[in-house]
């Protein structure tokens, strides 16, 4: 099952080691068949499969209910178009700026561009990698252009303030839209516009999918609208817009995805606990702040000493312990984005240099997890001799 999982994972750069034996770097925890079979039972019955179907509505409203203060709920077809149509439904001036950390996922530069806006990397301000309202506030000045939207990310679904930026918009009039791509567990606050992603890898998937939770009902409507040719109630196309609606099957998968949450929760927080243990007596591996205790993501990354990451990938590897550098190098260099407009990004270099995902995926078995610690205890402790 773990093979299969790899292969489905690895299908480009399979690795030539006995895959058998291998420790993924990620599984992904989704509902089974059985689990699926009342809900489309519903869909069979009312012979309804999309447009905005009794399932697609109660999953947005079940996910709407765990954001305060009534925020509403509009799922898309995948993350990365929720925030292309994000920004589409702000109606910001073409080949404005939008800023966003080149460290995240090359997705949330895809979104910008395929927005009509120009992305501005600006470097991230903590140890954590995070782009914060102070840190952007103090390189506006130094913007090549007008700045009209930001997009700060949840760095591998760490909690964020959407207070804090919300506070942003207001004093600075730049449109700031979430990406929380990964932030199913923490994110709870949408005084920002927040996209969290539903993408198989995910915490909580259904495959492809994704959703903006936000307290506007105005920005809402216009989003609704973009991923539904912008009809408004109506057959009347207002504007360009596309169809990305969430099908009623997708909806399924995601309603049996929110009855099991709890137990899953439950056993991402126990293996990044086991992991945690195990790795106690290990000097230089710092996990990130709060992971799996005061939140869960599906990935694991940690941070090395400085210029240990290569050759500890290496032994890892050898080990038959996959890793990956999921964010990579940052988004600035890759081809597509090479052309756009970075403030100098120091801390992004840094963390990408010691920055590793090591193997995590909520049913890590206690013996695959002494793997994980005896094999990068040796990888450093390999390095000091
Ligand atoms: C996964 C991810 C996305 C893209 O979400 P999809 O649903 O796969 O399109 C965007 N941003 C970040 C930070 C991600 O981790």
């Amino acid at each position: 099952m773990l093979a299969a999982s790899a292969t489905a994972f690895d299908r480009v750069s399979a690795p030539a080691v006995d895959m058998a034996a291998r420790i993924p770097v990620a599984s992904p925890n989704m509902p089974r068949a059985a689990d699926l079979a009342p809900y489309l039972e519903r869909i069979d019955a009312a012979g309804w499969y999309s447009n905005f179907g009794p399932l697609v509505l109660e999953f947005e409203d079940r996910l709407a209910a765990r954001f305060d203060r009534g925020a509403t709920v509009v799922t898309v077809a995948n993350g990365t178009l929720a925030l292309t149509l994000a920004l589409e439904a702000l109606d910001l001036p073409r080949g404005s700026l939008c800023a966003l950390p080149s460290w995240t996922f090359v997705a949330t530069a895809h979104a910008v561009r395929m927005a009509g806006l120009v992305p501005w990397f600006v470097d991230v301000q903590t140890d954590e990698g995070e782009l914060t309202p102070a840190g952007l506030l103090a390189a506006l000045p130094e913007a090549p252009g007008p700045v009209t939207a930001a997009m700060p990310v949840a760095v591998m679904g760490r909690p964020m303030s959407p207070a804090a930026w919300r506070a942003f918009q207001d004093a600075t009039g730049v449109k700031v839209i979430i990406d929380a791509a990964a932030g199913f567990d923490a994110a709870a606050s949408a005084e920002v516009p927040v996209m969290v992603s539903l993408h198989a890898t995910k915490t909580l998937g259904v495959g492809e999918g994704g959703f903006i939770a936000s307290e506007d009902p105005v920005f809402l409507s216009r989003l609704r609208a973009m991923t539904n040719f912008a009809f408004m109630g109506d057959r009347v196309s207002r504007h360009v817009a596309t169809n990305a609606k969430l099908s009623e099957y997708a909806a399924a998968v995601g309603l049996a995805a929110l009855d099991q949450w709890p137990t899953t929760r439950n056993r991402y927080a126990a293996a990044a606990r086991h992991l945690r243990i195990a790795l106690s007596d290990t000097t230089g591996v710092t996990f990130q702040d709060g992971w799996g205790t005061g939140w869960i993501s599906s990935t694991c990354v940690v941070r090395l000493p400085p210029g240990t990451t290569d050759p500890v990938e290496a032994s890892l590897t050898a080990s038959g312990v996959d890793t990956r550098r999921w964010w990579g190098s940052g988004c600035h260099v890759a081809p597509a984005f090479t052309d756009c407009p970075a403030s100098a990004l120091p801390v992004t270099e840094a963390l990408a240099a010691c920055s590793l995902g090591l193997p995590f995926f909520s049913d890590l078995g206690g013996d695959q997890i002494q793997k994980i610690a005896s094999a990068l205890r040796s990888a450093l402790a390999g390095l000091k001799s």
